[in-house]
């Protein structure tokens, strides 16, 4: 008896299976894991019950062999969603780091779409303030009071620091001179370096990042994100 597709069998169905194997001989193929990289259940009973497992391994596009299954919508691999959705050119074997690249470019998209549009034609997303000291004349260095929209952005995108030292960024700390970075011929790293940069220079220069989203720069900045990543 040969069973194909055995991932979508229940567990109760894998059980009878196995009562079968007991008088004739059963092979089951399937999948292992769904897109989230879990065991399907059926997969699960199939794997502790079998006398023997022998895994076929496809292709990753980068060569290695392929032990994932990715589902992709228009370009980005799903992080969410039912376990079993059908369709054509849906799904992609992937290694295990090519998976993980994946995700990360999947998030990234989610991001900046949410705040691609956050972003649209804002006039202000922070106000200046003093923090006066009480009963003193020391007046602090001037800061910005930053809305919620943008306090998300900076943990949204801390997260995407690259771990590279070796792509340090030359930028001066002045908004005229972020304002003339050509970012045309730059990919996603780069922008996403430069973000979190202009997070860092925010500590010792406040309201850059009032200005870079205000003016639209951040904006300009994002669409090169979605056009690269
Ligand atoms: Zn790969």
């Amino acid at each position: 008896m040969i069973l194909d597709e055995c991932h979508f069998a229940t567990p109760k169905q894998i059980e009878t299976l196995r009562d079968i194997a007991e008088s004739v001989p059963v092979y089951a193929f399937g999948l292992k894991t769904n897109f989230k990289s879990l065991l399907f259940d059926g997969s699960k009973r199939l794997l502790e019950l079998a006398d023997s497992v022998e895994e076929l391994k496809s292709k990753c596009a980068c060569g290695n062999p392929a032990t994932l299954n990715g589902r992709f919508t228009k370009g980005f691999m799903q992080l969410e969603g039912e376990e079993i959705v059908l369709g054509n050119n849906l799904y992609k074997g992937l290694c295990y780091s090519c998976f993980k690249k994946e995700i990360f470019r999947s998030q990234v998209y989610g991001k900046v779409c949410k705040y691609l549009d956050a972003f649209k034609d804002r006039k202000s997303v922070g106000v200046w303030s003093t923090d006066t000291a009480r009963d003193s004349m020391v007046v602090e260095r001037p800061f910005v009071i930053y809305d919620k929209d943008v306090q998300e952005f900076i943990s949204d995108f801390d997260e995407f620091k690259t771990k590279d030292s070796k792509d340090i960024l030359i930028v001066e700390d002045n908004v005229k001179f972020l304002e003339k970075i050509k970012i045309s011929d730059k990919d996603s790293q780069y922008m996403l370096m430069l973000i979190t940069c202009v997070f860092k220079m925010e500590k010792n220069k406040p309201g850059m990042l009032k200005t870079l989203i205000e003016s639209g720069i951040m904006t300009k900045w994002l669409n090169q994100i979605k056009k690269t990543i």
